[in-house]
């Protein structure tokens, strides 16, 4: 009789999932359902580039009703409510509800606030291609009224967090701004655009000359730093510091951190900070028909730290998954995982990047950081369509 799988998020981790389990599975052994909040599949590397307009929508965010056709996968836009482990049912924001044999949770992660008041209600976050869009048009916006009213607090324009995801957008705004700046009458020499970093240094745990190369490459387009000060709470126009500073401001994207999705932590699954605690196969260690890809699961490496919860680990997930699915269901034996580590690598704005490649943590600066970056894109891309053609 065929099993119902049923995968929760269309993103890296779900579509990988979905597409591997039909490439071993035919309709008549397994149906395929995929539920994802949103119509399209988001290439959420690539965010901080539409923030800025120097990518299009349609490049980061692909219909998944197009991936999907053809593949015998079900799709549902529709958000998760609740997840029924003892009944095996999901139950989704429209009413419809969903039973299964073999579940797969690949619903991402969620900003982290960590409790600062105001930042929440304050703040921007770039988790998604909407979020994305309201940064765009929110910073148009700022200049355009900071043309007219000389208001600084429009012209001024603060990221919350030195990490990747911040670094990445700042170096985008770094080099977009002087060209908007112009379009709408404006000095550049008024903008002030700060990265807000609250430990010792920006991004914690990359090699030193990483972070030089950084911070001297952004500071060179204007970006200001603030290293070691905490964001400790936000308003509408005023962000605090520790140090007791504030500055005035009517832009505050928050990129300080990410957290386990509450709907894994409320469904009774087993987790570690939030996160699915999972065996090598990637199924629940307490819910074993359960698998959870991505940013969901917490993937212990070989140090005994969790691996960083990035993409390109998000879709091996989904593969190991896909295959596992199938094994479980055949009896046949179940695959470990063993993930492959391209590297680190990120762009400090349209010419400029850092990475760092492959087992032998090869270094790279400047434009071949960046034309890695972008090829990395385009092997992400190529690999799904490969799965559509090779799929059963
Ligand atoms: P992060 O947790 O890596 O970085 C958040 C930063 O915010 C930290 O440096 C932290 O010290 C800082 N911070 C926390 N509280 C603060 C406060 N109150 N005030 C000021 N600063 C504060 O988060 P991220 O950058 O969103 O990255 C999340 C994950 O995604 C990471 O594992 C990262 O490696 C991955 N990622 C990878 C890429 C890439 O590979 N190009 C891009 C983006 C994100």
């Amino acid at each position: 009789m065929s099993k119902h799988i049923l995968i929760l998020g269309g993103g890296y981790g779900g579509l990988l999932s979905a597409l591997t389990a039909r490439k071993y599975l035919t309709p008549e052994e397994a149906t395929i359902t995929v539920v994802n909040k949103t119509p399209s599949h988001q290439i959420i590397t690539e965010l901080h580039r539409l923030a800025v307009g120097n990518l299009t929508e349609q490049a980061v965010a692909l219909p998944l009703e197009k991936l999907l056709r053809g593949k015998d996968i079900n799709l549902r836009i529709d958000t998760v409510e609740t997840i029924g482990l003892d009944e095996k049912r999901v139950v989704l924001k429209s009413g419809i509800t969903y039973n299964y044999d073999a579940l797969v949770i690949a619903l991402g992660s969620e900003t982290a606030y960590f409790g600062i008041p105001g930042l929440q209600e304050n703040s921007f976050t770039l988790k998604s291609v909407d979020d994305a869009n309201r940064i765009r048009a929110h910073v148009e916006e700022r200049i355009e009224e900071y043309a007219r009213t000389k208001n600084k607090a429009d012209a001024t324009f603060v990221v919350g967090g030195g990490g990747l995801t911040g670094i990445e957008l700042v170096g985008e705004l770094a080099d977009m701004l002087p060209g908007l700046c112009r379009k709408k009458g404006v000095d550049f020499n008024d903008v002030s655009l700060y990265t807000v970093e609250a430990a010792p240094s920006i991004l914690m745990g990359f090699p030193a000359e990483h972070i030089e190369r950084a911070q001297t490459s952004l500071e060179k387009r204007g970006v200001k730093f603030l290293i070691g000060l905490a964001i400790t709470e936000a308003t509408e126009t005023t962000v605090f510091l520790k140090d007791g500073s504030t500055i005035e401001t009517n832009t505050v994207v928050w990129t300080g951190g990410v957290q386990g999705n509450s709907l894994v932590g409320a469904c009774g699954i087993e987790v570690n900070r939030g996160r699915a605690t999972v065996s090598e196969t990637l199924q629940s260690v307490s819910h074993p028909d359960v698998y959870v890809a991505g940013d969901s699961a917490v993937v212990m490496g070989p140090e005994g730290r969790p691996f960083p919860p990035t993409a390109q680990l998000a879709w091996q997930m989904g593969e190991t998954i896909g295959y596992n699915l199938f094994a479980n269901f055949k009896g046949a034996p179940t695959e470990a995982f063993n993930p492959v580590f391209s590297g680190t690598l990120a762009s400090l704005g349209r010419k400029d990047g850092i990475a760092t490649i492959g087992a032998s943590q090869t270094r790279l600066k400047g434009l071949p950081a960046s034309l890695m970056k972008e090829a990395s894109n385009v092997r992400y891309l190529s690999h799904i369509n490969g799965l559509f053609s090779l799929a059963y």
